[in-house]
């Protein structure tokens, strides 16, 4: 259902509920969107896209007039304060509006027609909660997230609203000279006990257990590195704190009517893997852990050719991710796999786009899995600047990344031509959790 709301004062407003979020939109702009607790988790206002995380960062992006590329940043104070207080008066000015103004209700869906809570009922059921909450709230929130979590560095954009389980810290391999996401901290492994105390903190904090987040992200940057019992253990304490839509329940919209008659049930456990450490599983291992309800792996190929993974320090290389990879789908698991458009810059680029495709077409991807095309993004300071500076290789331009991107994609087969696989966009940029 989609709310409309004509205000004297304000125009038209649209209030649209989903599942797990409502959004607020104010004459077509700005729109503000809330959780269903009412925390505010982004904006759109005039050009500018705002998106808040559970540490109340906000990171904006916009396309500036006359130039092509896109700027981000993270808001720094006192605009982000203003920002986040500005959403919230905006809801408190529609609440004041709903009382004193006609409201039009426009079904979206069969069971609209049924429901059985009037307008102003509803809207005040979707208003209520985001009243309640306002910056300060939020400041306090995110300094309880801060304590429980180690900073999320990264998660696939699919996984962007997963409950991160922090089973270990930072990456066991770190040695990439182009990753920047877990240099400030080693490897962590938190035993059997920690974990669980780390859990029961995390399903009894409300913004990480909120009802928009669909999975549980098991992080940081190497989870399922750790020895397959270990690992098996851990899965067992994640058994304890969450459970999942059964694995015989296969049909999306059978898992969406399971999750929504059982409302604490997660469609299953998903992580990253780098390449060598899932050369150390079997077949039957990753049988076992997708018996744990283990859906997706995530793995960074970066690139298929041999040369460019030995110039970035990759642990593995092209063939053994391959067999890594045609070893989680002989177990039944489903794929994301990470492809960097631009690294090598102009000195690898022909090599790299034709490797690449080569590499993933030899995994025989399809349905469930997801290429990931990431552009390269040559953080400052980092081994790979000085390496590549020293080899006079050069960054790609916006045009030769977007023609690199669209040849790779271009060029990818799928196991059945029919059930092919999903390629997205992957922005490290504008991650944030
Ligand atoms: S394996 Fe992944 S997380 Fe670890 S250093 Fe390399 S790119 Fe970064």
């Amino acid at each position: 259902m989609i709310y409309r709301i004509v205000a004297p004062e304000a125009g038209e407003i649209l209030v649209s509920p989903k599942t797990g979020s409502v959004s607020l939109a104010y004459n077509g702009n700005p729109i503000d969107y809330f959780d269903r607790d009412g925390r505010l988790l982004g904006s759109q206002v005039g050009d500018r896209h705002y998106r808040r995380g559970l540490d109340n960062r906000l990171l904006e992006k916009y396309r500036p007039p006359e130039e092509g590329e896109h700027v981000r940043n993270e808001v720094p104070e006192p605009a982000r304060q203003r920002l986040i207080t500005a959403a919230y008066e905006r809801a408190g000015m529609l609440a004041d509006a709903v009382s004193r103004s006609s409201i039009e209700c426009r079904p979206t869906h069969p069971s609209d027609m049924a429901l059985p809570l009037s307008a102003r009922e509803a809207l005040a059921g979707f208003l209520n909660p985001i009243l309640a909450q306002g910056f300060e709230r939020l400041c306090v929130e995110a300094m309880e997230f801060q304590r429980m979590y180690a900073p999320v560095s990264i998660l696939p954009p699919d996984q962007y609203l997963s409950v991160v389980a922090q089973l270990t810290t930072g990456c066991s391999y770190n040695r990439c000279t182009f990753c920047n996401f877990y240099k400030s901290r080693g490897f962590t492994v938190k035993s059997a006990d920690e974990f669980r105390r780390h859990l029961s903190e995390v399903v009894s904090f409300p913004a990480t257990f909120a009802r928009l987040r669909k999975s549980v992200f098991l992080a940081d940057g190497n989870a399922l590195s750790l020895p397959h019992t270990k690992l098996l253990e851990m899965f067992g304490v994640l058994h304890e704190f969450f459970s999942f839509v059964p694995s015989q329940v296969c049909e999306i919209r059978e898992r969406y009517a399971y999750r929504k008659s059982h409302p604490h049930s997660y469609e299953g456990v998903f992580s990253f893997v780098d390449g060598r450490a899932a050369m150390e599983k079997t077949v039957d291992d990753f049988r076992e852990l997708k018996e744990q309800h283990l859906r997706r792996v995530y793995v960074g190929l970066e690139s298929g050719d041999d040369a460019l993974l030995t110039f970035v320090r990759k642990p593995a290389t092209r063939s053994e991710i391959i067999d890594a990879v045609r070893r989680m789908k002989t177990a039944g698991l489903n794929v994301g796999v990470i492809a960097m458009v631009g690294v090598g810059g102009d000195r690898f680029a022909s090599t790299h786009v034709e490797e690449t495709i080569n590499a993933i077409n030899a995994m025989e991807l399809g349905d469930g899995d997801i290429v990931y095309l990431s552009d390269f993004v040559n953080h400052r300071g980092l081994p790979y600047e000085r390496l590549a500076r020293e080899r006079g290789i050069r960054d790609l331009t916006s045009l030769e990344l977007k023609t690199q991107r669209n040849g790779i994609r271009a060029g990818l087969r799928w196991k059945d031509p029919g059930k092919p696989a999903q390629v997205s966009l992957y922005d490290i940029r504008e991650f944030i959790y």
